[in-house]
């Protein structure tokens, strides 16, 4: 018998303030009020800050996986493919890990994935971070439009557009990316 681990509270229903619960494709919440109309709501909005999981590492776990300090935790469910609005925000202001939620500043350069030509949302994460999330997720691991490259704080303020143009520079030298591309390469 396994127990339900009950890993955020339920976010309630701005209507009928009835608890709001993930369903289908999970990326949605809904009113469990079948008198209210309150109804499909993506996850990454109507979670906030309080009461999802808090920074640092190990991460808490949720069906054998890691759960990402940006992934939306609805009651025992997480929602791996929405992202915390909050918090991406929050990760984009004060440079943060989007797995861990702790400071990028304590590493000198940070890594963000790459997807067909652009930095994808959520930002950052230290490079230990990133190797525990490609452990855990073959399509990080084995999907071959994502390319991790290496970068400094300031790309990001001119919206990453440093990071594609190192990733062009690579390819034309070298005739195709790897996986992982440093800063220095
Ligand atoms: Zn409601
Ligand atoms: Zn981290």
């Amino acid at each position: 018998m396994s127990t339900t681990v009950l890993l955020a509270p339920f976010p309630s229903c701005p209507d009928c303030r009835r608890p709001l619960q993930l369903r289908f494709d999970t990326k949605y919440v809904y009113c469990l009020n079948t008198r209210c109309e309150f109804d499909g709501v993506a996850a990454g909005e109507v979670v906030g800050d309080e009461g999802q999981p808090g920074r640092g590492l190990p991460r808490p776990v949720s069906k054998g996986r890691s759960v990402p300090w940006v992934a939306p935790v609805i009651g025992d469910q997480v929602t791996w493919k929405a992202l915390n609005a909050v918090r991406v925000r929050a990760a984009e202001q004060h440079w943060l890990c989007q797995y861990c939620g702790d400071a990028l500043n304590s590493a000198p350069t940070a890594w963000v994935v790459v997807a067909q030509g652009e930095v994808a949302a959520g930002d950052g994460l230290h490079k230990g971070c990133l190797e525990l999330a490609r452990e855990e997720c073959p399509a990080l691991r084995n999907d071959p439009c994502f390319v991790f490259a290496e970068v400094r704080r300031e790309d990001q303020a001119h919206d990453w557009s440093p990071v594609i143009e190192r990733l062009m520079a690579y390819e034309d030298q070298h005739g195709r990316l790897p996986d992982l591309v440093p800063l220095h390469s």
